[in-house]
């Protein structure tokens, strides 16, 4: 007889070759609630050391990072299959979002007076951002180190302990992460790690942490605001996308050709802000459709070096984007690279499908692979219209030679960010928000919002002198009141044109 026993521990592999890479606990609600009692205590500790000593610290963990840059992008790496180039990369952005969250909290956080406005003008006006308390951060394995930094690196310098829960394919990431914080902050656990698999996550999302910062899939952060709605714990929520790719006829054709070969192929089209879907103003669309099917068919997959990309991480998205090409195409879509039998578990190589309608799968859902279809538009205004025909909206680009035409349709384009000329150039900005509308999520990591994010305002408004009519005491007169509303009167009574 089998006595089911219940695991502790989980191996996280490596997508290309199914060796173990390591083996970690399974950290249970117990283990979570132990470690936010930790960060209770610590992040009394960590808001104690004020502005200064916390910006040395972080620019310390910075900088330890920066040192073991190598050794963190080869476990990225490894866990997830991307190329090592790729995971370099990554490793630079997550440092200087650090960097840029360091240096500019106390800017964005600190105490400031405001004017108080006419009526109040005895009173001096103080604004300051204190932190949270302590901050669950559960995040996903595509980009495991540059999209849980955009929480924890701004929630840290706002202030905050953090407890993060990396995904469980790729939970050694976070668990090197917590050690190299540990050697600029060796004296309290500000930046814990708990492993697991999504239970671990559930039981942070319901252990009351003053926010969760979410990033994954929408199916999931539904049910993690779920879990915190128990404690009215706040959330923010980084999701799935869905997002497009737009050219305009006086384009740079190669440019965008790149671009979007780049957005939609690049981590094997596992990247929230990935181009899915690209719409081409019909002057240019066969052009264009070319010049994209012409360097689509150079790209190879595999683990080696020369690899442009590596396999699909998570085995159970491969049957959806075989999924996606087999329903584009018995729809009436064309394979102009690849097809269904590009689907080599574990690697897909890169498919570009034309003329597939509206409401196949692989226009409506979040597709997640090396895949892209291309779409015939009249002009800017129909692709813009077709761009915002989706639930999701994180964010978009827009290849044009028009200047004034390119901004104003950017600022049209449902969702957080939108790159004009360049693929998700907004992504390395520290001083840019990152984040979605729909069901793509709500809240913003990144600059100042993202700091914002991590902190509650605290308006504190200290009389520096009596005015002579007092309107809120039992002593104010009817005379008092006349003199305040022909004040008022002459102040706000007339007409603006
Ligand atoms: P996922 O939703 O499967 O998992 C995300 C995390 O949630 C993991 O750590 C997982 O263990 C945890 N989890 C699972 N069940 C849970 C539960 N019930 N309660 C709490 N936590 C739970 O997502 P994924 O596959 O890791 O990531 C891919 C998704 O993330 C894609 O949809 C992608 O678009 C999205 N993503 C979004 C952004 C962004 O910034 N908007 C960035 C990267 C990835």
């Amino acid at each position: 007889m089998s006595v089911a026993t219940e695991r502790t521990t989980f191996e996280s592999l490596n997508p290309a070759t199914g060796e173990v890479v390591a083996e970690h606990p399974i950290h249970d609600e117990q283990a979570v609630r132990d470690a936010i009692e930790r960060a209770r205590k610590a992040t009394a500790w960590w808001r104690e050391l004020g502005w200064t000593e916390r910006r040395t610290r972080l620019l310390n963990f910075k900088g330890a990072l920066t040192r073991n840059l190598n050794r963190m992008a080869e476990l990225i790496h490894q866990e997830t299959g991307k190329p090592l180039q790729d995971a370099q990369l990554e490793t630079v952005m997550a440092i200087s979002h650090l960097d840029w969250a360091a240096r500019n909290a106390q800017k964005v956080l600190g105490q400031r007076t405001v004017f108080p406005g006419l009526m109040s003008i005895n009173q001096k006006c103080l604004l300051e951002y204190q932190p949270l308390g302590v901050v669950g951060v559960i995040g996903p394995w595509n980009y495991p180190i540059f999209t849980p930094m955009g929480s924890i690196g701004y929630a840290l310098a706002a202030g905050n302990a953090v407890v993060f829960k990396p995904s469980e394919f790729t939970p050694g990431v976070g668990v090197l992460l917590a050690e190299i914080f540990d050697t600029a902050v060796p004296e309290q656990p500000v930046l814990q790690t708990v492993t697991g698999l999504g239970p671990t996550g559930a039981a942070l999302a319901g252990a009351g942490t003053d926010k969760i910062a979410f990033t994954g899939s929408t199916r999931t952060a539904k049910r993690v605001m779920a879990a915190c709605a128990e404690h009215l714990t706040p959330m923010v929520a980084e999701c799935g996308g869905k997002d497009a790719f737009i050219v305009d006829a006086d384009a740079d054709l190669d440019a965008a050709a790149d671009a979007a070969l780049w957005g939609a192929m690049a981590n094997a089209g596992q990247t929230c802000i990935g181009v899915e879907r690209v719409y081409v103003v019909d002057s240019v669309y066969d052009a264009f459709l070319g010049k994209v099917s012409e360097k689509a068919r150079e790209l190879r997959p595999g683990f080696d070096r020369e690899a442009a990309y590596g396999p699909i991480t998570m085995p159970g998205q491969l049957d959806i984007i075989e999924r996606h090409i087999k329903d584009a195409l018995e729809k009436g879509g064309t394979a102009v690279v690849g097809g269904a039998d590009s689907v080599r578990r574990p690697y897909v190589e890169p498919v570009v499908l034309a003329d597939v309608p509206d409401d196949s799968a692989a226009v409506c859902e979040e597709t997640f692979g090396p895949t892209i279809t291309v779409h015939r538009v009249a002009d800017l205004d129909e692709a813009v219209r077709k761009a915002n025909d989706t639930s999701y909206g994180l964010a978009g680009t827009i290849f044009s030679g028009s200047r004034a035409r390119a901004v104003e349709a950017a600022r049209r384009l449902r969702g957080g960010m939108t790159s004009i000329n360049a693929f998700a150039a907004f992504a390395m900005v520290g001083a840019l928000p990152f984040g979605g509308v729909g069901e793509s999520g709500f809240g913003r990591i990144h600059g100042a919002d993202g700091l914002r994010e991590f902190a509650r305002s605290k308006a504190v408004t200290r009389q520096r002198f009596a005015l002579p009519t007092n309107l809120v005491s039992f002593s104010r007169t009817e005379k008092d009141m006349e003199r305040v509303l022909r004040l008022v009167a002459m102040v706000h009574a007339k007409r603006h044109k």
